[in-house]
């Protein structure tokens, strides 16, 4: 039925559930770009997708090529979340809400990003990674489970978000509705999210290996024990020891395997440059591309250990040019986990607006245990703004700057010490 539905000029004034917002003006084998309440819109596609899984038709692949591409490369955020805004339009001026809207526009106050979206993106990613077996689909799984996903849920697993801005700031937007909060709630009336995400975490364990022709991938890094067939129908167990996304070496124990030789695949995470590989401590040499699996096929035999070890370089991004809302700001990330600056953490009374990074700030990972449920922290020395600025627009002054050592948590971490002001994006000091 979708896109079957002519919208006439007035018709989606007001929400109606109608055009964009419910898929219903363009057949997705001709959609160019993300449209309408981004929950839908990625159902729709992941379903989509385990159509052509089942069918192979090129033409919706395609689609689902272009509409992947569109959300990923123009519409999602540094943590994996999808769904700017809560009231907006669509690109054909379709009024929606909970979605996407134009490319590269990306507030960060009052982002929306439902936590359900953002579940969506994984659930999509994880559709796509069958579809094509490309580890990139893979990396924006893990992206929004660290990050959009897990921010969703507090440290203790009672309380919940349903919107997941990048900043909150009690200065600045203060939505007074039932969606958006500045600390989790133990019930939100509006239901999905919640358990959405809980079955969602229950259900990682299904995606953490996939079945090859020949062998079986490492899709996702994480303790675990591993008990499958093959495709063959040979018995397979697998034992997977690691900090991460604390530390980035893991140790892949081969616990019982057919004799015959096969593949085991390990996904190298785009961001993890420098990563090595080896076999019971003998390094594989050559084949380790960020981006892509590294292949190896061997015959594996009972106490075999591979061991994958990432570098988890502190890394500061910045957005594409076009993203007016990240301009001169950058984001630190390490591994997968996206940080953020948080109220907690700077002396007493700082606005988190007044918040800088120097990008010379010398940030160091520290591994603490009692903090958060057990986190890495990111420490550096930022720069405090002391001149704070009254009015829509003042003629600029030589900033009045205090240096001040900051602890940096994981963004899915914010808000588990009370009501809190925070940052993903901080204005950059180049010097
Ligand atoms: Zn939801």
């Amino acid at each position: 039925m979708r896109g079957k539905h002519k919208v006439e000029p007035d018709e989606t004034a007001n929400f109606k559930f109608i055009g964009d917002m419910v898929q219903e003006r363009t057949p997705i084998r001709k959609a160019q770009t993300a449209e309408g309440h981004a929950v839908l819109a990625l159902y729709f596609y992941a379903g989509a997708a385990d159509v052509a899984a089942e069918t192979g038709e090129q033409e919706l692949i395609d689609a689902l090529d272009r509409l992947w591409g569109n959300v990923v490369n123009k519409k999602m955020y540094v943590t994996g979340a999808c769904g700017q805004t809560h009231h907006g339009s669509s690109s054909h001026v379709d009024m929606i809400h909970e979605g996407f809207i134009s490319e590269y526009m990306m507030p960060n106050l009052s982002a929306y990003n439902e936590t359900c979206a953002n579940v969506c993106n994984s659930m999509f990613n994880y559709r796509m990674l069958g579809l094509h077996g490309e580890s990139k689909y893979a990396d924006i799984m893990e992206l929004v489970l660290f990050n959009s996903a897990l921010s969703g849920i507090s440290i203790e697993g009672k309380d919940y978000f349903y919107a997941n801005p990048l900043r909150v700031s009690h200065k600045g937007h203060d939505p007074g509705n039932d969606t958006e909060f500045d600390v989790r709630q133990p019930y939100i009336p509006c239901f999905c999210c919640p358990p959405n995400l809980v079955r969602t975490i229950a259900k990682i364990s299904n995606w953490a290996y996939s079945l090859s022709e020949n062998g079986i991938s490492v899709n996702l890094y994480g303790g675990n024990k591993l008990a499958t067939k093959l495709l063959d129908g040979s018995k397979i167990q697998l034992k997977q020891e690691t900090q991460y996304p604390w530390k980035g070496k893991v140790d892949i124990t081969v616990e019982k395997a057919k004799k015959e030789a096969f593949d085991i695949l390990l996904r190298i995470p785009e961001w993890a440059s420098g990563s090595k590989i080896s076999i019971n401590g003998v390094g594989i040499g050559e084949g380790v591309v960020t981006g892509t699996y590294t292949t190896i096929n061997r015959k594996w035999k009972k106490g075999d250990v591979i061991t994958l070890d990432m570098p988890m370089d502190v890394k500061l991004l910045e957005g594409n040019p076009l993203i007016e809302e990240v301009r001169n700001q950058v984001a630190v990330k390490r591994g997968p986990v996206v940080y953020c600056v948080e109220t907690p953490d700077l002396p007493e009374n700082t606005d988190i607006l007044d918040v800088y990074l120097p990008v010379q700030s010398n940030l160091t990972a520290t591994f603490k245990p009692d903090l958060l449920g057990g986190v890495s922290t990111i420490t550096g020395n930022l720069k405090l703004r002391k001149d704070t600025k009254e009015g829509m627009y003042t003629e600029v002054t030589q900033p009045t700057w205090e240096t001040s050592e900051v602890q940096l948590v994981p963004y899915f971490s914010w808000a588990n010490r009370g009501a809190s002001e925070m940052s993903v994006w901080l204005p950059v000091v180049w010097e």
